[in-house]
């Protein structure tokens, strides 16, 4: 397979098929594989003892909030994009279902097919350029640093200026920026932060509350003002929204803690009303707020104490 091919293929599976519902499985096993490759590792690994645990704690991580992960499902279902290979998967002992054995599956060995590693092999920029298509394609700019370091991949990835700018044009409003912040009067929407060097804001950005990645589009009802800290917490679900009537209450997962003072930047916002936009039309749309609820917020929420 040659690099067109598997880029092509790796926009295949970015294709977002549940309306709305996040499905970060396979692009997480991808990932996995690419850090692989990219230390050299062999081309086949064993599910049990290399992937099963590792993929479950980024599923944890970086997936929606879901009861229970099966790291087993993208493990097999990978093939049949053309871009995994489990030798001798067909010959498992399998179930009444007809599924694999997942004791059998454990001692199975699967990766890229052999001509893709080795097109992998010979061409560490596909390895990084295939990591930021499936990065843009399903996670915010927000957490990419944090897979690429979790799956092994080096956190900063090189793309050129033109690339860069292809991508925006295609992918991004340029005036979507401009629009929130000013709709929020430049000011932090949870906690008001509003720092400035001279008359450049510092830390102040665009969030998108439905990722853009998740089709969440550029309009400031989806949008929200927010200072780095607050961002980043939103996106990890640390800090979630709520539609009451019509006002947004700011939720806080309980799983949140630590014993510094920057543990209360999150806890003293919990159950508080989040600070509206300029007109009311400007607001966060809730069928948003509940697509970020479902998808992304750690529960429960911290209650009222
Ligand atoms: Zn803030």
């Amino acid at each position: 397979m040659d690099r067109v091919e598997f880029l092509k293929r790796i926009c295949g599976i970015n294709v977002w098929k549940n309306a709305g519902r996040r499905a970060p499985h396979k692009p997480l096993l991808l990932l996995l594989a690419l850090g692989r490759v990219y230390r050299g590792d062999d081309r086949l690994c064993r599910y049990g003892e290399d992937i099963e645990d590792r993929l479950r704690a980024l599923l944890v991580r970086f997936g929606p909030p879901r009861r229970a992960h099966k790291p087993e499902e993208p493990y097999k279902r990978l093939s049949r994009d053309g871009l995994w290979e489990i030798p001798g998967f067909d010959h498992l002992p399998t179930v009444k279902s007809g599924a694999p054995l997942l004791k059998a599956l454990r001692e199975s060995r699967g990766g890229f097919p052999e001509s893709l590693y080795r097109t992998l092999q010979a061409d560490p920029i596909l390895v990084i350029e295939a990591s930021q298509e499936i990065l843009d394609g399903h996670f915010p700019k927000s957490l990419h640093e944090d897979i690429l370091d979790a799956v092994g991949l080096p956190a900063y990835l090189r793309r050129s200026p033109v690339q860069d700018a292809e991508v925006l044009r295609e992918r991004r409003d340029p005036g979507f920026r401009h629009r929130v912040l000013r709709a929020y009067e430049r000011r932090c929407a949870i906690c008001g932060f509003d720092v400035r060097i001279e008359d450049q804001l510092l830390g102040l950005e665009a969030a998108h509350i439905k990722w853009h990645a998740a089709g969440g589009p550029d309009k400031v009802t989806n949008g929200l003002a927010l200072c780095m800290f607050h961002h980043k917490a939103l996106d990890v679900g640390a800090l979630g929204l709520e539609c009451v009537n019509h006002d947004i209450k700011i939720i806080v997962s309980s799983e949140v803690n630590g014993l510094s003072k920057g543990v209360s930047l999150l806890l003293d916002f919990r159950n508080a009303r989040l600070r509206p936009p300029q007109t009311e039309a400007l607001a966060p749309d809730c069928r948003y707020v509940d697509w970020h609820r479902r998808e992304v917020f750690r529960e429960p929420a911290w209650e009222t104490a």
